[in-house]
């Protein structure tokens, strides 16, 4: 039987404590299945349900690694939509209360360029964004993805839904090549597992059903 504190993993005691003063003191069953190889550094397929817990998941892998000295860009998080992106930012914010002056970013769309651009030049740790804007920033070179060492692709089976895989591969493309790539899905379809193949290196597969 494996234990499903948070407690358990090698992670640092400001973290631990924090979650714990957020109340997240067992582990959800995909947090419980992810986060072991998500903290070793793998590439990860995670199918779970609405609701499993998934941000706290990759938002503890982003934050363990974060360098808060280095105001480059340390990682980035996709998701299909403005209201997603807001709710996971907001989740990585409540988390990197444990270390000072974490910066997350959120870019999406409907939002003015300009502010965006100025926020970039400030340096963000953490960017949190929709593909077609982050694209849009790519296009007119106000962000670098150079420094990326995790990049989450968050409710991919939305995104591929909403035809934003071409985008995707683009800044896939911008990232290094040695880089932990994290997807996450509530589906993991047949075209989904072709088109995301390029993205990922040796990715672990971890499927959770709502009962567990
Ligand atoms: P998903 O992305 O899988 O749909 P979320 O990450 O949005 O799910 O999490 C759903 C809810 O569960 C959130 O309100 C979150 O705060 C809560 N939650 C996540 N992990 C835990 C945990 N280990 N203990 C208690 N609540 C949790
Ligand atoms: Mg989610």
């Amino acid at each position: 039987m494996t234990t499903r504190d948070f407690s358990a993993l090698p992670l640092p005691p400001a973290l631990l404590r924090n979650l714990d003063r957020l109340g997240y003191r067992t582990m959800t069953a995909i947090q419980a299945q992810s986060l072991p190889l998500i903290l070793k550094r793998h590439d990860l397929i995670a199918q779970a349900d609405t609701g499993s817990g998934k941000t706290l998941a990759f938002a503890i892998g982003i934050l363990h690694r974060l360098d808060p000295a280095d105001f480059g860009t340390q990682a980035l998080v996709l998701c299909p939509t403005r209201e997603l992106a807001d709710q996971v930012a907001k989740e990585l914010r409540r988390i990197a209360r444990f270390a000072d002056n974490i910066k997350v970013l959120t870019l999406c769309g409907g939002t003015p360029m300009g502010p965006q651009i100025a926020s970039l030049e400030h340096g963000a740790h953490v960017i949190v964004g929709t593909p077609g804007r982050i694209q849009d920033h790519m296009s007119r070179n106000s962000i670098d993805l150079s420094g990326v060492r995790t990049l989450v692709l968050d409710e991919a089976d939305r995104m591929a839904g909403m035809g934003f895989f071409d985008e995707i591969k683009g800044i896939v493309r911008a990232c290094p090549k040695e880089r932990q790539t994290l997807l996450f899905s509530a589906t993991y379809p047949d075209d989904m597992r072709k088109a995301s193949a390029a993205f990922l290196d040796r990715p672990q597969e971890l499927k959770v059903d709502a009962a567990q």
